[in-house]
């Protein structure tokens, strides 16, 4: 399980965090919703570890890994801009963390296949990605981070920069996968029909600050405010 324990993180006088504490259990899949400039970015940051956090405390199982570097945490890291080194090919990008970690051959060719079959883009892994579409370039994205066979799965607003169509596509598609691999996984996005469709549990940030968690069910049927019932939908 992951565990952020009161964490918080400013940014010179704003409080762009505060006091986020939240447990989420293995293989669950959470979204992070909330409007922009909530804080949903800087949450996901700082468990990563691309940004330190200025108060408390993040736990994966026994472990603290908020004074850990990235690359020590091993979390998988899916953006909304794919972030794709663009001179490599897409068996190469899918790779590349398992090179990094100094991954034998065999067994590197063996998980890249994997990977490749798991986001069905078999056939196109001597592609560059500036030959793939968007949507086709966002699987390679999820499968270089699922390859290393993280701990945790993080994504920013993955589909945000595909169209209407390609985004429900694509959208069946992170949950087909997430129930094939079962990796815990959080879903940052600002767009409340997606999290209500993928995620197991719902965070709804506002301000820096967790305004309820609950499952699509409990927030439908029990807001915590009638600014959340609002926020989601569920009022007319
Ligand atoms: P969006 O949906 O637009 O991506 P978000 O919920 O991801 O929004 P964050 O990027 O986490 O929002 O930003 C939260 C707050 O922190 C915002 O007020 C933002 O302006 C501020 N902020 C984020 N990064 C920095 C930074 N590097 N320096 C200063 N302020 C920042
Ligand atoms: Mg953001």
């Amino acid at each position: 399980e992951v565990r952020l324990d009161r964490v918080s993180r400013d940014f010179g006088t704003l409080n762009a965090l505060r006091d986020i504490s939240l447990t989420i259990r293995r293989r669950e899949f959470i979204a992070l919703l909330g409007p922009s400039g909530c804080g949903k970015s800087t949450t996901l940051n700082c468990i990563a570890g691309l940004l330190p956090v200025t108060g408390g405390a993040i736990w994966l199982d026994k472990h603290r890994v908020d004074t850990l570097r990235p690359e020590e945490r091993g979390f998988g890291m899916v953006f909304q801009n794919y972030a794709l080194f663009p001179h490599l090919n897409v068996r190469q990008n899918i790779g590349f963390g398992l090179k990094m970690r100094g991954t034998l051959k065999a067994e590197m060719d063996r998980k890249v296949d994997e990977a490749l079959s798991l986001v069905r883009l078999q056939g196109q892994e001597h592609k560059l990605p500036g030959q793939l579409s968007g949507g086709q370039q966002q699987r390679v994205a999820i499968a270089r981070a699922i390859v290393i066979e993280p701990p945790l799965v993080l994504m920013d607003e993955p589909l945000s920069n595909l169209d209407a169509k390609l985004r429900l596509e694509m959208r069946a598609e992170i949950r087909r996968i997430h129930n094939e691999l079962g990796a815990t996984t959080i879903y940052v996005t600002h767009d409340q029909d997606e999290a209500l469709s993928l995620a197991d549990r719902i965070v709804v940030l506002r301000d820096g600050v967790i305004r309820q968690v609950g499952t699509p069910k409990e927030l439908y049927e029990q807001p915590a405010h009638l600014d959340v019932a609002d926020f989601m939908g569920f009022r007319n």
